[in-house]
Formats: C-alpha cells, sequence, structure tokens
C-alpha cells in the first residue's frame, strides 16, 4: 500500500447499503423511525425499517464489518419485533468504537405510496437523534418507482443509502 492509499483509507470510508420489505395488511409502515399512516406496512422480524436498515448496512459496509444479518440474526428471537432505531444506536456505538464518525449520509426510499415527503423531515429527526448528528447530515429523498416492476406494483418499499465515515 502506498503512502497516499493508506492516509485516504485511514481518514474517510465510504458506504452504501440496499433494503427491502414486502407490503402487507396487519402490520405498521416504519420509515426512518417515524410510523406513518397508510393500509399496508411492511413485513419483517424486527419492525421492518427499509431505511433505517439500508443506513446500518452502508455504516457497516464502509468498514467491512459485514451485513446487518450477521449482527442482528432474523432467525434470533430477541430481535423479533424490534425497534430498527435501536438496532442503529447499536451499529453507531460498533462505528465509534473504533474511532470513526460519520460525515454525511444520502439515502432514497422508493415506494409507490403514500406519500412521504411531509414525512422526511420527521425522520432525519428520529435519525439524528439517534446518530447525534445535526440533521442537515441526513438526507433523504423519496421517489416512487413509476408504477413499474413490484415496488411499483406496492409488493414492497426499498430503499438506498450511502454513508461518508470520518476518522476521529
Ligand atoms: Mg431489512
Amino acid at each position: 500500500m502506498n503512502h497516499l492509499t493508506s492516509t485516504v483509507t485511514n481518514s474517510i470510508r465510504i458506504g452504501n447499503g440496499y433494503d427491502i420489505h414486502r407490503l402487507v395488511v396487519g402490520r405498521p409502515l416504519i420509515l426512518g423511525g417515524v410510523n406513518i399512516s397508510h393500509e399496508l406496512g411492511l413485513l419483517g422480524h424486527s419492525d421492518a425499517d427499509v431505511l433505517t436498515h439500508a443506513i446500518m448496512d452502508a455504516m457497516l459496509g464502509a468498514l467491512s464489518l459485514g451485513d446487518i444479518g450477521h449482527y442482528f440474526p432474523p432467525t434470533d428471537p430477541q430481535w423479533a419485533g424490534a425497534d430498527s432505531l435501536e438496532l442503529l444506536r447499536q451499529v453507531h456505538s460498533l462505528i465509534r468504537d473504533r474511532h470513526w464518525q460519520i460525515g454525511n449520509i444520502d439515502s432514497v426510499v422508493v415506494a409507490e405510496r403514500p406519500k412521504l415527503k411531509p414525512h422526511i423531515p420527521a425522520m432525519r429527526d428520529r435519525l439524528a437523534a439517534v446518530l447525534e448528528l445535526p440533521s442537515d447530515q441526513i438526507g433523504i429523498k423519496a421517489t416512487t418507482n413509476e408504477k413499474l416492476d413490484a415496488v411499483g406494483q406496492e409488493a414492497g418499499i426499498a430503499a438506498y443509502a450511502v454513508v461518508l465515515l470520518v476518522s476521529k
């Protein structure tokens, strides 16, 4: 490893995350820790907060620490119905224990319905509180899938995230 490479990899790291969960009746719709009123909710072992899961995977990926399935396996009953913000708090500790902090996060939620834009400020605030960051370091965008494919037909909601980590 040359000097330039080691300096850069010791000071900044980038990670990306993706997740998707099915939409079903009889489940709450929780995105970015915000409970959104809708006739369908996301199915999963935890609360199925697809946005928070994508962000956690991006944080872990930045440090090559694997994925959330490794830390919170869906086969483990202790994570049944888990509040994903609590899992996020744990992933954040893992990052901080290794002397890294979040530079910024950018994310996209892909959902045909409901309209998410009115809920984005609350999602940013919830995530910012857990991550102890100003909310302007957390980007959340919402888009539809133009009625195409499973997400466009409201069979599920997907989320993508990138995270920049900066060494402390
Ligand atoms: Mg998930």
